[in-house]
């Protein structure tokens, strides 16, 4: 017999409905759901918690406290992302503790647990504290393909997860690539070797050959497979449900599910598949094979494509992949999943656009560092000196990245209670919203996120030429459109169009933010750019479009080479611009907070 872990109310609209399910879509169908017998439900975690606060204005410990009592018998599943929980940087052990002492007591169950860089360290901490409140702990490994991903790397690993306590283990193929022989391979070699714990496999549909997969899967001994109901299902979401259990029927695999209560659960999720049609995108729902060849998943890919259009180089993209995987190459193989996968393709993008590590981000040496855990692979030496220069070996830390943190959580709390005379503190679990996603956590606490829209709320037909182009995230397009739409005199006015959107990574979500250019006016947003030449004598020019983060420098300061003057958010990471010559801060032309473009004038230095 084979056992199903259920997605659709986590990966699979994280995968096709960025994330956007609500909680009032998953209550009326929790009893049905409670009935089917799963191994387990994933319905909390990866990027639940973060889109829940930002976009959905919902409470995502309520959420998972009401799932808990809809459905009792059934263990609910988290996705936890090691020292970074879940969010996209590393913690200290007494929030980790912290946090799953919070999801046990609100209800969650099993908690499936995985590191970026299957640094087994950084999954330590947050295995232990599943044990002491007496959850199941899942211990994930991320898959990946590269020379040092052997069938032996992932046994070995395994057999340590076990060691340290697993409950069950998972092969986390986020990217939808593993082939039958190697998903055959792997879990038959991990038996053998002793790992008598029920052995899950987590895929996407993204090659197309995960249904093969899944087949050899369970002729290797394969315990449990992860699915999604099939209204979403397929392409970069997992294969669905109904399918994996109809195939199984009458072989000595059969879930013994009922077949018939499954499609009573399809019938339900098709109408919520319709009520986020806005959200759809037909290539997330096709098999994209090349994923076998580049090895970027499908959710980075379209990210990729994002950022190359936001910096005016969408004719890169081809140059892009091939550096990407040379990049990947050269940091040692890390799997290409949160946060590894966005320090890879941001470098990639850095190095076409303005020659190779020529711009390296703050996330870049963190990662050459250690700061994210230990890569697979030994980083490429010359690499290592260009990131972190000539003195590289004072800066790598060979402990475990939390090991430098102090504790956070009393800290914290403290100053939240200071904060608007202690009122945001409604229940213990406000203080963790506000330690994980400190703005968005504070703004949502203080009763201010907006619950964004459905489609049946938005004012156009679903297949109006504009609310395409929103979908398809492209400015220039949407700024056209608009324009048609409205009469003459109409055209210079504020216009309520979105400008911040979510682009995936790996089906993470990440926001993006687009910035209005030119004489176009979005209400509320880029505001009136002070009167700044085009060019002057000494004048320092940004490279890249994005954010102003600091300026680090004040009129009439003395500064040399290599000081850095400003620190600018571009791609969701954060760069130094550094001064070229010595000279003295004569003018300041922009500001913090504000956005820039390639090429414009940040100061004069003469
Ligand atoms: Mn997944």
């Amino acid at each position: 017999m084979v056992q199903l872990h259920e997605m659709i109310l986590r990966d699979g609209h994280q995968s096709l409905l960025a994330t956007r399910m609500r909680t009032e879509d998953m209550l009326p169908i929790a009893e049905k759901l409670d009935e089917v017998g799963f191994f387990s439900l994933e319905v909390w975690g990866g990027a639940t918690y973060d889109v829940c606060i930002r976009y959905l204005n919902q409470d995502p410990w309520d959420r998972l406290n009401k799932l808990k009592k809809a459905m009792p018998n059934t263990p609910l599943q988290m996705l936890e992302r090691a020292m970074n929980i879940v969010a996209y940087w590393n913690f200290p052990d007494d929030v980790v503790n912290k946090f799953i002492y919070m999801a046990k007591k609100n209800g969650c169950d099993y908690f499936r647990i995985f590191d970026a860089l299957n640094d087994l360290r950084n999954m330590k901490v947050p295995m232990q504290a599943v044990k002491e409140n007496g959850g199941h702990v899942q211990a994930c490994l991320s898959y990946t393909i590269s020379p040092i991903h052997t069938v032996d790397y992932f046994v070995d690993k395994f057999i340590e997860l076990k060691k340290m306590g697993a409950d069950s283990v998972c092969i986390k193929d986020m990217a939808g690539m593993i082939s039958p022989k190697r998903a055959y391979d792997i879990i038959k070699g991990t038996k053998e070797a002793g790992v008598n714990l029920p052995m899950d496999l987590h895929s996407h549909y993204t090659s197309g050959m995960t249904g093969m997969a899944y087949q050899r899967a369970v002729e290797a001994g394969a315990d449990i497979l992860d699915t999604s109901l099939s209204p979403i299902s397929g392409g970069t979401a997992a294969p669905a449900t109904e399918s994996v259990v109809a195939a199984f029927q009458g072989t000595e695999w059969d879930t013994n599910y009922n077949l018939e209560l499954l499609i009573e659960c399809r019938t339900y999720f098709l109408k919520i598949w319709e009520k986020y049609r806005h959200l759809h995108r037909f290539d997330a729902l096709k098999v994209d094979p090349s994923v076998t060849l580049h090895q970027v998943p499908g959710g980075m890919l379209s990210n990729l494509i994002f950022q190359l259009e936001e910096q005016g180089a969408r004719d890169k993209y081809r140059q892009i992949l091939d550096e990407t995987a040379r990049v990947r190459e050269e940091l040692g193989y890390p799997p290409l999943v949160t946060p590894t996968s966005q320090v890879v393709g941001v470098q990639a993008v850095m190095n076409v656009l303005h020659g190779r590590y020529k711009v390296v981000p703050k996330e870049t040496k963190d990662y050459c560092r250690g700061m994210y855990g230990k890569p697979p692979a030994e980083i490429h030496l010359d690499i290592m000196k260009k990131v972190l220069g000539p003195k590289w070996k004072e800066e790598v830390i060979d402990c475990r990245p939390s090991d430098l943190l102090e504790p956070l959580w009393d800290k914290k709390k403290k100053e939240l209670m200071e904060i608007d005379g202690g009122s945001l503190i409604k229940k213990e679990e406000d203080v963790m919203t506000y330690i994980l996603y400190p703005q968005v956590g504070l703004k949502f606490l203080r009763g201010q996120a907006v619950a964004e829209f459905t489609s049946d709320a938005l004012p156009l037909p679903i297949d109006h030429a504009l609310t395409r182009a929103m979908v398809k995230q492209s400015f220039p397009e949407v700024k056209q459109l608009w324009l048609e739409t409205q009469p003459p005199e109409k055209r210079g006015g504020p216009v309520q169009i979105p400008t911040e959107f979510q682009v995936e990574v790996d089906g993470e979500p990440f926001e993006v933010k687009v910035i209005p250019q030119g004489g176009f006016l979005v209400a509320g947003a880029g505001g009136a750019a002070p009167e700044k030449p085009k060019d002057v004598e000494g004048g320092i020019k940004s490279s890249m479009q994005g954010t102003i983060l600091k300026i680090k420098v004040k009129k009439g300061d003395k500064v040399k080479i290599g000081d850095v003057i400003a620190t600018i958010e571009a791609m969701k990471m954060e760069q130094e611009i550094k001064c070229e010559k010595e000279g003295e801060v004569k003018e300041i032309y922009c500001k913090e907070g504000a956005p820039v473009s390639s090429g414009d004038l940040l100061m004069q230095i003469l």
